[in-house]
């Protein structure tokens, strides 16, 4: 039995220091805060400046509205901001801070001094350490507020060993830099470390500054169109690529409420819905999505880096997603096939700077489906009839040929089926060859049968718990990979979880039950994105139930895949592959000049 302790009341300084470690756990987070209140104080200049990594020194400089003396003498105590005062307003927010708790818990867990100057007013300083603060002391500085925080962690001690290297720190504080810039392309980002400049953001529209943040992917912007809709309580604006710019994991899609990127999986599929018809499987678009919603209609206020929100209109915002989506790429196309009644769309392509939005209209449904407009403007412009086989017909010719003579066209089958298809039998031990209006298919039924397995295991990823957790090694890189991608992770039903010092496999969905290991050494091995592992997983059971080359399939199994296959909208293998071939009547006929 273990000894009773007296309950006692925590030191301020302690309770502020724990409370700190739940907002501030790298620097990635100290300038994920300080950028927000730059923001909210409305500077166009910012300046960031990090040594070794952010551990020795975090600066950020900004030309806001900074602070009077009497606000300096108070923004580093917990509770205080100038944001809200009431909880209502808590749902009436505008900025990206509201919490008063970023300044305090940057003073309990580091070395603080901020000097601020407002118009009109001298400047200050205040000096913050082991909670005790010095000043504010009069000194010199343009309008404007800097922030400087040394020695991160020196009085968390247990804090600082999670520390990643000063080279993985400076690229996780690099890409929060990216993530705010992205949204705020007004405002002028210089990022330096170790006295270098390594990224530069100068003022942009929103795609000049996608493209500048991304120098490496030498992105060309004619490959960018923005979309905007403004919905009811809503407004969507994207930058999305069009389906010749695709990757080949889901990076690139990235969702922003009311400025802020968030980690939502159903908004990311969103995207991926629209882009279904126009990228083949695990082929993903770049999509920037930004939401601007009323405050009331969205809580912030749920996780301690405002990471994950709760959407009252979430599916509201899905829907609109896909459709604006869907029907860019639809207009896409046909401008692309040159088909000039493309200026009828309701759609608007913004140019940079073009002001205001416009009013979605009603999306009228037929004019919405594009899969079978997709289709439709594939194929010939040829229109077949379907053909039905004439039951009349078939019966009388029963009657007249001998059983001979009989056409060996097995239409009677079909007919008898309630099948909409012709099953002509299989050829090269691989090939089903099926007639359908009027066209001839050659299904691959190795693709075939993957592609059905695969949709079948997708509906299977929810979580199941392991009885016994596997615990697993792991580098440094890849813990930092972990990191980053456990909301991926868990959104393919893999759970992971820190646990007694190392990495754990939690949970699991049941169609991986037997491959544990397998999953272990791809995330070992950092094979790809935590989709990417998914699809290899799928992949690697669906290869091994599915049917193979030199399979004899019997009738029934046949119809059956064929049935499957036939009713997906995007006939492609999960490697991308498409799974059959095509030949319609009016080429073959071509093909042999046949008259049509
Ligand atoms: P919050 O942003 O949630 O209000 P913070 O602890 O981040 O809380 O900041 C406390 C207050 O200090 C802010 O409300 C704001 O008034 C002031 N402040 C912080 N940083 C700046 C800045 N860069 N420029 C002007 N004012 C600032
Ligand atoms: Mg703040």
């Amino acid at each position: 039995m273990a000894e009773r302790r007296h309950i006692r009341e925590l030191d301020p300084y302690v309770a502020q220091r724990i409370a700190a470690g739940e907002v501030i756990d790298r620097p990635q987070a100290i300038i994920r805060e300080l950028l927000d209140n730059s923001i909210d104080a409305g500077a166009t200049k910012v300046d960031i400046f990090l040594e070794d990594g952010g551990i020795s020194l975090i600066k950020v400089i900004d030309n806001g509205t900074g602070m009077d003396r009497e606000d300096l003498s108070i923004c580093y105590l917990s509770h205080t901001t100038s944001k809200i005062s009431t909880i209502d307003d808590l749902y009436a927010i505008r900025t990206l801070g509201f919490r008063g708790e970023a300044l305090a818990s940057m003073a309990a867990c580091s070395k603080l001094r901020i000097v601020s100057k407002s118009e009109g007013n001298e400047a200050y300083t205040v000096s913050v350490r082991d909670g005790a603060a010095e000043g504010p002391v009069e000194s010199g500085h343009p309008n404007g507020t800097t922030v400087e925080i040394r020695d991160l962690f020196y009085s968390i001690p247990g804090r600082r060993k999670f520390l990643k290297s000063p080279q993985a720190e400076t690229a996780a504080c690099r890409k929060m830099v990216v993530e705010k810039a992205l949204m705020h392309p007004k405002i002028q980002f210089r990022f330096f470390s170790q006295d270098t400049l390594r990224l530069f953001l100068p003022e942009n529209n929103p795609v000049g500054r996608i493209i500048d943040a991304y120098a490496s992917q030498k992105f060309d912007p004619v490959f960018f169109t923005r979309l905007n809709e403004v919905c009811g309580n809503f407004t969507l604006d994207l930058t999305c690529s069009t389906p010749s710019l695709y990757r080949n994991d889901r990076s690139f899609i990235q969702i922003f409420v009311n400025n802020r990127r968030i980690d939502d999986f159903a908004l990311v599929q969103a995207v991926q819905y629209g882009y279904t018809d126009y990228l083949p499987g695990g082929c993903f678009p770049y999509c920037f999505v930004s939401i601007t919603i009323d405050p009331e209609l969205v809580d912030f206020n749920i996780h301690p880096a405002k990471r994950e929100v709760k959407l009252r209109i979430g599916k509201e915002i899905h829907h609109q997603i896909v459709e604006t989506i869907k029907q860019y790429l639809y207009t896409e196309q046909r401008r692309s096939r040159g088909e000039t009644q493309v200026s009828q769309t309701t759609l608007t392509f913004q140019g940079e700077d073009e002001p205001a939005a416009r009013k979605t209209q009603e999306p009228s449904p037929s004019r919405w489906s594009p899969s079978a407009s997709y289709a439709a403007s594939v194929r010939p412009t040829y229109q077949p009839t379907v053909r039905k086989a004439d039951e009349e017909w078939v019966s009388k010719a029963r009657e007249i040929f001998s059983d001979e003579e009989r056409p060996s066209y097995p239409v009677t089958e079909a007919a008898s089926a309630s099948d909409d298809f012709i099953y002509h039998g299989q050829v090269f031990g691989v090939f089903l060859v099926v007639e359908k209006d009027e066209t001839l298919y050659l299904i691959d039924q190795h693709a075939a049968h993957e592609r059905v397995i695969y949709e079948e295991l997708k509906s299977q990823v929810a979580p199941q718990p392991l009885l016994v957790p596997i615990p697993f090694e792991v580098t440094d890189d890849v813990a930092d990979y972990i990191e980053n991608q456990l909301s991926a992770f868990k959104s393919q039903g893999i759970i992971l979880e820190y646990s007694g010092g190392s990495w754990q496999l939690t949970a699991l969905p049941n169609y991986a039950r037997t491959l544990e290991d397998e999953i272990i050494t791809f995330i070992q091995q950092e094979v790809g994105s935590p989709e990417e592992i998914t699809r290899k997983l799928f992949a690697t059971i669906s290869c091994r139930r599915a049917v193979k080359e030199g399979d004899v399939l019997d009738d029934h199994t046949a119809r059956d895949l064929i049935r499957k296959i036939l009713a997906l909208e995007v006939p492609r293998c999960p490697h991308g592959r498409p799974v059959w071939s095509e030949i319609t009547r009016e080429e073959l006929y071509r093909a042999v000049k046949r008259l049509v």
